[in-house]
């Protein structure tokens, strides 16, 4: 029998991404001694917006679908957080990822606050004219809410630079000028920033460079295994592979593939492009989804969706780093058993601030109206991540905590810190 078959289910609670995100805040609070003032403006989001977004089908029938924005701080500057689009989205989940946009924007000591956006629908099974009528109807509707200066959206989970290019247009319709730095991740022909679209996976590659140096482990072959094929998944095993990993295993939401030898993602992206599925890949052999996740190799990526690595699975992991390249993919309860079986976690806040970084750029190019050569973005980008790399991993020894747990310390004493300056809650 199988590790994955021997497993049990994960608990109810692990599966809320709010509870996953609270319980280490609490745990991070208290190490921190933060007063209880502090402790309240910190576990309750600014704003929590949800509107209805009535929209004509291309059948004729009207739907209203629900959306939400929520902006967890705006001490440390304008909130900043992606928007996007699935069926499964909650108000819980969106809080969540707003905090952690709080958090990671913190960490890499970016100017921004905290906050996310979703709406609950199905893009599989919608037509790009419905995709866009939403965009619109969602963007007109928290109009008053976002801006430069108020809360800058970007992409995330099934939205990508056309949405983000029509939320900047309903936005500039509305404001009578055109206004590129109300979003991140536009096409690079409408204000966006060269490198953004591989930000993500490049900061991850980043912080597994320096995870390898600190271990003592070689970049040159070291196996990978990506979970998640999207724009965090497959850009992070593109690049990842140029510099010389070895990339075992890929799965999306439809399987996974393997070839112990290292598969040519290019060639994968290619086929993916071609047949819609990264299944029957030539160069591979299926393997079990959620087995892929507990193969034997040095990194493993999640860099799909939340609580992926829960206390179900935890304890059958193998890898020596985990690289969170999504949002939330380990509970709260999978933490202790990672610690215990040494595994060394380069939490989400920090392994996918890649993207919230060059974000930043772009909205600094926007506003300057100048920008910049993708050689300078990758230079200051490298500098970023490794530098909120070294504060972390100085951070953990210096409290005897885990990676995470001083990651979220390190942001909350700095976003604490900006409170109080502000004067806030005097
Ligand atoms: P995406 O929609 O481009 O890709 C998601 C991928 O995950 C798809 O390939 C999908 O098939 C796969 N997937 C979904 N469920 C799966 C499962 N159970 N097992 C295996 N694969 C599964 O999304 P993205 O933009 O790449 O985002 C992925 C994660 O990274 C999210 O948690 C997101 O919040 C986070 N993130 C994204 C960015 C960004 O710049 N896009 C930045 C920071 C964090």
């Amino acid at each position: 029998m199988s590790a994955a078959t021997l497993v049990t289910t994960p608990r109810d609670y692990e599966k809320n991404a709010w509870v996953s995100q609270s319980a280490r805040f609490d745990q991070a609070a208290r190490r921190l001694n933060l007063d209880d003032g502090l402790y309240k403006i910190l576990s309750t989001p600014t704003r929590e917006i949800i509107v209805a977004i009535p929209v004509q089908l291309d059948d004729g029938r009207l739907e209203v679908f629900t959306g939400y924005r929520v902006q967890h701080s705006i001490a440390r500057g304008p909130a900043k957080g992606g928007i996007r689009y699935a069926p499964d989205v909650s108000l819980d989940e969106v809080k969540a990822l707003a905090s952690w946009m709080t958090w990671k924007c913190a960490v890499v000591n970016i100017p921004f606050g905290g906050a996310k956006g979703g709406i609950i629908c199905d893009p599989r099974y919608l037509s790009p004219l419905e995709l866009e009528r939403i965009t619109r109807r969602y963007t007109a509707e928290i109009i008053e809410y976002i801006g430069p200066e108020r809360d800058v959206p970007a992409p995330d989970v099934n939205t990508d630079e056309q949405v983000m290019a029509w939320v900047m247009d309903t936005y500039s319709m509305h404001m009578r000028q055109t206004t590129t730095a109300v979003v991140t991740g536009k096409p690079v022909n409408l204000g966006g920033s060269l490198g953004r679209r591989e930000a993500t996976g490049r900061g991850c590659m980043i912080v597994c460079n320096e995870a390898l140096k600190h271990l003592g482990m070689p970049i040159e072959g070291a196996r990978v295994v990506v979970q998640g094929f999207g724009n965090v998944g497959s850009l992070a095993a593109l690049q990842m592979a140029a510099a010389g990993y070895k990339i075992i295993a890929v799965s999306s939401i439809e399987g996974a593939i393997h070839n112990r030898h290292g598969l040519d993602i290019q060639a994968l992206i290619d086929y993916r492009r071609k047949h819609d599925t990264i299944l029957r890949f030539p160069e591979a052999e299926p393997v079990d989804r959620d087995e892929a996740l507990l193969l034997d190799c040095e990194v493993l990526l999640p860099a799909a969706t939340e609580n992926q690595i829960t206390s179900r699975n935890a304890a059958h992991i193998k890898a020596r780093v985990l690289c969170e390249g999504a949002n939330g993919p380990t509970s709260a309860d999978a933490d202790e058993i990672l610690d215990n079986n040494k595994i060394f976690v380069i939490p989400d806040i920090m392994a996918n601030a890649g993207g919230v970084t060059v974000s930043y750029f772009e909205w600094v190019q926007d506003r300057q109206g100048y920008f910049w050569n993708l050689e300078l973005i990758y230079e200051r980008l490298q500098e970023i991540m490794t530098n909120s790399f070294r504060d972390v991993v100085r951070n953990a020894e210096k409290h005897q905590v885990n990676n995470r747990m001083a990651a979220y310390m390190l942001a909350i004493d700095r976003v604490a810190f900006a409170i109080r300056l502000r004067g806030l809650y005097a």
